[in-house]
């Protein structure tokens, strides 16, 4: 194998002119942390929380939910956990969820207009762990809403959280509100960016969807592959845009799709603005060492060109003059 020629930085990096950027991981199972941890994960930017609730034949219950979110957060002790809430649909079989089969799942039922719809008390139970974790976790908890494409969907989650803590005030049950945030992921989220940051604490961009419905091209079909590829100018027009939203807005914003593990493209990110990048461990070393040698100005300068190209390939002329 290969050897490693970056090595793990366990401290947060900062650009030469001084800007802190948060580099951490992705993770899909508690199994994942310690690797994550051991890249130099300053947190954790995205913690899908499928692997919960996929594969048995009953949904976790909320005390199994709270071990698994204050796991990641104990990791954590003096950074952020960014915990997505069930993202699912109908191209993935749940015994306990009936979920119907779609003839366009993609465009279906899944993400939060699941979580919304569902008549049982799934959403409101993670939420409910959520909260309990939050003030038993030594880390921050953040938690993030995924595929959101309207600001009633954001108003009807938010409404939730609340009457969730009101119930455990109740009760009598120790519990914390995290920070919130909303997934880029639709279209209709980048357009509406600044309605939802001025809701919320924080955005994250999912540019493995947002590529796929910017470009209308699926992320799973191999003929349309060089249309799923964020370096498309829209879709850099697209993250721009939210980049924008955020900050004119309070809000800090991250980016947790695979285009942020994507070393050849960490001086495009962070002169688009990104206060966040999160992906899987194995890229950080090298995500972190590619912070430390960018000037922002110039990395303001690249990200300017390339949202003025005309096409893809424009896009990486330009990127592959960088290097
Ligand atoms: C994304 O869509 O970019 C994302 C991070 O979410 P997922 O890949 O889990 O859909
Ligand atoms: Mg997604």
């Amino acid at each position: 194998s290969a050897e490693r020629e970056v090595d793990v930085k366990e401290e947060r990096v900062e650009t030469i002119d001084g800007r802190e950027i948060e580099v951490a991981a992705n993770l899909g199972t508690t199994a994942e942390i310690d690797g994550a941890s051991a890249q130099g994960a300053d947190g954790v930017g995205l913690y899908r929380t499928e692997f919960l609730f996929l594969d048995r034949e009953s949904p976790p219950d909320e005390d199994e939910q709270v071990d698994a979110y204050v796991e990641a957060l104990d990791a954590f002790p003096e950074g952020r956990v960014v915990v997505r809430t069930l993202d699912v649909g109908g191209d993935k079989p749940v015994p306990y969820l009936d979920l119907p089969e779609e003839e366009n799942p993609f465009l279906g039922n899944r993400g939060i207009r699941r979580s919304l719809a569902d008549d049982g008390d799934l959403f409101e139970t993670q939420l409910r762990a959520l909260l309990r974790a939050a003030a038993e976790g030594a880390g921050e908890l953040s938690v993030m809403f995924p595929l959101v494409a309207t600001v009633e969907e954001l108003d009807e989650a938010l409404e939730l959280v609340e009457s969730v803590a009101a119930d455990l005030d109740e009760d009598g049950i120790d519990h914390a509100t995290p920070e919130l945030g909303v997934m880029v992921e639709t279209p209709a989220a980048a357009l509406m960016a600044d309605e939802f940051a001025a809701r919320v604490d924080f955005l994250s961009i999912g540019t493995n969807d947002l590529a796929q419905y910017v470009m209308a091209s699926s992320r799973e079909n191999d003929a349309v592959s060089h249309l799923h590829d964020p370096r498309h100018p829209p879709v850099l027009r697209a993250i721009d845009r939210s980049v924008e939203a955020a900050h004119d807005n309070d809000a800090w914003i991250g980016m947790c799709g695979e285009m942020a593990g994507n070393p050849e493209l960490t001086k495009l990110l962070v002169g688009l603005g990104l206060d966040e990048l999160s992906m899987s461990a194995v890229t950080i070393p090298d995500v972190k060492a590619g912070v430390e040698a960018i000037d922002t100005a110039d990395a303001r300068d690249l990200a300017d060109r390339a949202l003025a190209a005309s096409t893809k390939e424009d896009v990486v002329r330009i990127l592959s003059q960088e290097s």
